[in-house]
């Protein structure tokens, strides 16, 4: 491409430009067009859809072209964002007339993933990030990672230290869009599994801690950090630094919604790792969709606030007893009192997004609409506060003490800006008639404009006689009156002439000219006047952003404290007792989720667990661990997940859906469920599922909760058994892993566990046979089952019939070899007569004995070789038969015939 020189004039400052914006789409402003050139256009045309065209370039080659009018802005850039783009928006940022050369044009903002400010952008629902993350690479801080991260939309600003082995744990819970790094670190995060974001590479100077700290400073406008307490976080605070600079670059250094950096506390929280996250569907379903999940359900909040409030806790469950009491008093406030929590809800179903709101009014973005919002918002205040004011609960007390009225506000923003106040300042109309003087004598002057000129002619009409006397306007003099020539004599000598028509004279008069020029700058300075007013209000208002965003997350709180109340009196939740045990006694517990879901006449069936490792219980028998079998569809995972969802909803705050439940406070939920892979990562279905595993023997504590659907199942019955039996040995005999446990199997053998290990209980699913079919009960009740009915499941799930017909023919066979192997009863049929000694090397030995026992011609049929020649002879003549023409005789006979025919 022939650049430099030979190009045009527009082009080297398109390209100037676009150097300084390097790694960004650049939308350039031409009239009412943005124009994207080169390879630009072509991503455009792609991702929008639009013509791809070409532009001539002086006496350079000709460029790729691909534009849009300007007002289709808000519709295209979502889509170029959501494609993973950064798009600097580049304007003409002097008026074109004025302009002697080329319009001078520069970028005003770079809009990114995780840098958004455009309202319609943004999920009022969602928090959005950018998180920087800083790899330790001195000996000190080898293996510590520093994070911090951004949501410009609300100017939360937070930095966290955490091991190596936590950054992912810590971007799934905070769900970054874009994620910064160093160039020279990219491929750290290449190997996280931390949920989708894009990921922008920085130059390595914007992690360094001079300049991390520096730029921290000159926003701030302090003298040290000292006031965050986030001094020794040092590779925090590089994360920090190049956080800030990210952000504010994009926002061309205007950034004043961050007012301040927190601390992200880890330490009071617990910790929820990836695949816990994705397995108990908390804010996605296993196939990532938002329905099916517990936040779809729980979310009945009425604010924006209150629903990325909800969100975070959810992700983020407490661990301290006295704060998660805390939350449960205020839940429990609410709900025991329905007037009060149906008042405060109605009252916040009119509070707009204040937290985006005050951010996008400290940065100047706001429009009269959004004024008005804001007004309405804080108008709302007074009644919640009054609410909750002087109430019995201390956490719905200090969140009513916390909010602020700001009358002055309010009476600011209602004797300044109209009430129908339009989107945009430049509609007109923003600014209440009877604020301002001037703007009132324009407007009027604007509408009264025809009724003007009219009493101007009647009063010069009657000064000089000139009844006839006409006002007329043109291009050249503008305003003019016109008198025929009979009366041009009578014209006073204050007018002055300016035209002579065959038959008539136009004059102009210096009340006429005034008035003109009244009119025709009245517009103009009708919109000056109204946006200097305007920015003087926002500027004022500005003043008290910080006021609002305090006011938000107050109310924020409220909605999720209320938001909690209504769903525990609609669901019939009830308040758990937390504590710091290490009890686990759940009664009657049900699925939050499952039992809004099944199908109308299916009721769902409570269940109650019960753990308690350390015999806390006055009972004293209830087991750390407990080997739940099952026939296949029983319940099982059902029960597994609702324990962890119990758990997880009295950690947030939450009330449960049970009759009773006492909760030892847990400090990790695990779950290992099912089998998927993770080629991408060159992982095979069984490699996940064991690094899964390893993941939950290397951390978790007595304190935690682990929560195990099926173990080994991705291997062979052997092998997999084998590690199954291990690992539950492992939880129960190994003291600083003695966690809360329910593992759910097939594996029956493993019901011979419970007779050797004291912790260990066994619980089935019952089912009930009826007619060779299978009733599902849906109870946990004690003991082991020995059947998984699996078959009857393949059955249901539509298997063709020849398959089922022949599973139930191997599984017979299998099943008459068991019997004849003596040596394998002790282990698997969890009747209680196991052997004392280790089992899991016998057991294998004697199922790969069945195996290899049924017959090879069954087999061949089994994986569809050769067909049964007798069988189908017999098949063949069946299809002939006619029963409805065959007498009881003939049909012995025939009887007879098919059997002497299947037994050659
Ligand atoms: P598998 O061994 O095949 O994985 P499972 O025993 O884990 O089966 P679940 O997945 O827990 O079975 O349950 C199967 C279905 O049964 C659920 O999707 C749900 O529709 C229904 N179900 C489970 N538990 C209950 C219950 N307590 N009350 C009513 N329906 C239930």
């Amino acid at each position: 491409m022939a650049k430099g020189a030979k190009e045009t004039p527009l082009m080297r400052q398109y390209r100037k430009i676009k150097e300084r914006h390097e790694g960004a789409l650049l939308l350039f402003r031409m009239g009412d067009f943005y124009e994207t050139f080169e390879e630009d256009a072509k991503t455009v045309a792609r991702v929008l859809g639009i013509t791809l065209t070409k532009r001539s370039n002086g006496k350079a080659a000709e460029i790729p072209l691909a534009g849009f009018p300007h007002h289709s802005l808000d519709a295209h850039l979502p889509k170029l964002v959501a494609a993973g783009l950064r798009v600097a928006i580049c304007e003409q940022v002097e008026d074109p007339k004025l302009a002697r050369t080329i319009v001078k044009r520069d970028v005003v903002e770079v809009v990114t993933p995780g840098v958004i400010l455009h309202d319609g952008m943004l999920d009022p629902r969602r928090s959005t990030y950018v998180v920087a993350l800083r790899w330790g690479s001195s000996r000190t801080e080898k293996g510590r990672v520093g994070a911090s991260f951004v949501d410009a939309s609300t100017g939360e600003f937070r930095v966290v230290e955490v091991d190596e082995a936590r950054v992912a744990d810590l971007l799934l819970t905070i769900a970054p869009a874009e994620v910064l790094v160093d160039k020279k670190q990219r491929d750290r995060i290449r190997d996280l599994k931390a949920g989708s974001f894009v990921v922008t590479p920085q130059e390595d100077w914007a992690f360094g801690f001079d300049f991390a700290y520096e730029t921290l400073l000159r926003h701030f406008k302090t003298h040290s950090l000292k006031g965050f307490g986030t001094d020794e976080l040092r590779l925090g605070l590089c994360a920090a630094g190049a956080a800030l600079h990210y952000v504010s670059e994009t926002q061309k250094g205007k950034l004043p919604q961050v007012r301040r950096l927190q601390r992200y506390a880890t330490a009071d929280h617990m910790a929820l790792d990836p695949q816990t996250k994705r397995n108990l569907e908390l804010t996605g379903g296993i196939m990532g969709a938002q329905e099916g999940s517990l936040i779809a359900m729980l979310d009945a909040t009425k604010t924006a606030m209150g629903a990325r409030m909800l969100r975070r806790w959810l992700v983020r469950p407490l661990c301290r007893v006295d704060q998660i009491e805390q939350r449960l008093d205020a839940v429990d406030a609410l709900a025991s009192d329905n007037d009060l929590r149906r008042n405060l809800r109605d009252e916040l179903a009119s509070v707009a997004d204040l937290e985006r709101l005050s951010a996008r009014l400290a940065a100047g973005r706001v429009g009269p609409r959004d004024v008005q919002q804001l007004r309405q918002t804080l108008e709302q205040i007074g009644p919640i506060k009054a609410m909750l004011s002087g109430h019995g609960c201390d956490s719905l007390r200090k969140a009513a003490d916390g909010l602020s009225l700001c009358l002055d506000v309010v009476d600011r923003i209602s004797a300044s800006c109209a009430d129908e106040a339009p989107a945009k300042l430049g509609d007109g109309g923003c600014i209440k008639e009877e604020f301002n003087d001037e703007l009132d004598e324009l407007r009027g002057l604007l509408r009264d404009g025809k009724g003007y000129i009219e009493r101007l002619r009647n009063q010069e009409a009657e000064r000089t006689g000139i009844t006839s006397l006409k006002v007329g306007q043109n291009k050249v003099f503008g305003y003019y009156l016109e008198v025929t020539n009979a009366h041009k004599d009578k014209a006073p000598s204050d007018w002055t002439r300016k035209q002579t028509l065959v038959n008539a004279e136009r004059y102009i008069t210096p009340s006429l000219k005034e008035f003109e020029e009244k009119v025709l700058s009245a517009e103009e300075r009708i919109g000056s006047l109204e946006q200097q007013l305007f920015e003087t209000l926002c500027l004022a208002l500005a003043e008290e952003a910080a006021t609002f965003g305090r006011n938000a997350s107050l109310l924020g709180l409220i909605d999720t404290f209320a938001c909690l109340a209504e769903q525990a009196i609609r669901h019939n939740y009830v308040r758990p007792t937390v504590d710091d045990s290490c009890v686990l006694d759940i009664h009657e517990g049900r699925h939050p989720v499952v039992e809004h879901a099944l199908p109308p006449g299916e009721p769902f069936i409570p269940n109650s667990v019960c753990l308690d490792p350390s015999g806390e219980l006055e009972q004293g028998d209830a087991p750390q661990m407990l080997v739940i079998t099952g026939p296949n569809m029983a319940g099982k995972s059902v029960v597994l997940r609702q324990t962890g969802l119990i758990v997880l909803l009295a950690q947030i705050g939450s009330f449960v859906p049970a009759t009773s439940a006492r909760i030892g406070v847990v400090d990790r939920i695990f779950t290992r469920v099912g089998a998927h892979d993770n080629l991408a990562a060159g992982e095979s279905t069984f490699l996940v599922e064991m690094n899964e595993t390893a993941n939950i023997l290397n951390n978790a504590t007595e304190r935690s909760l682990i929560l195990l659907d099926e173990v080994g199942r991705g291997t062979s019955t052997f092998d997999g058994l084998s590690i199954a039996w291990a690992l539950a040995e492992y939880l129960h005999e190994t003291p600083h892993v003695a966690a809360r446990t329910l593992f759910a199997t097939h594996y029956h053998e493993l019901n011979a566990l419970a007779q050797r290990l004291p912790r260990i209980a066994n619980a089935r699913v019952q089912v009930q046979e009826h007619g060779g079919k299978v009733i599902f009960l849906r109870r946990l009740v004690p003991g082991g089952a020995d059947h998984s009915f699996g078959i009857e499941v393949a059955r249901m799930a539509g298997l063709p019939e020849a398959v089922v017909v022949r599973a139930r023919e191997v599984m017979a066979h299998l099943e008459n070899q068991r019997a004849e192997v003596p040596d394998e009863e002790a282990v698997s049929s969890g009747d209680g007569e196991a052997r004392p000694q280790p089992v899991v090397a016998a057991q294998p030995s004697s199922q790969a004995a069945q195996v290899q026992a049924i017959p090879s011609g069954m087999q061949m049929t089994f994986f569809g070789a050769q067909p049964d020649p007798a069988m189908e002879a017999v098949r063949n003549a069946l299809d002939g038969v006619d029963i409805n023409s065959m007498t009881p005789v003939q049909a012995l006979l025939k009887l007879a015939e098919l059997k002497a025919m299947a037994d050659e």
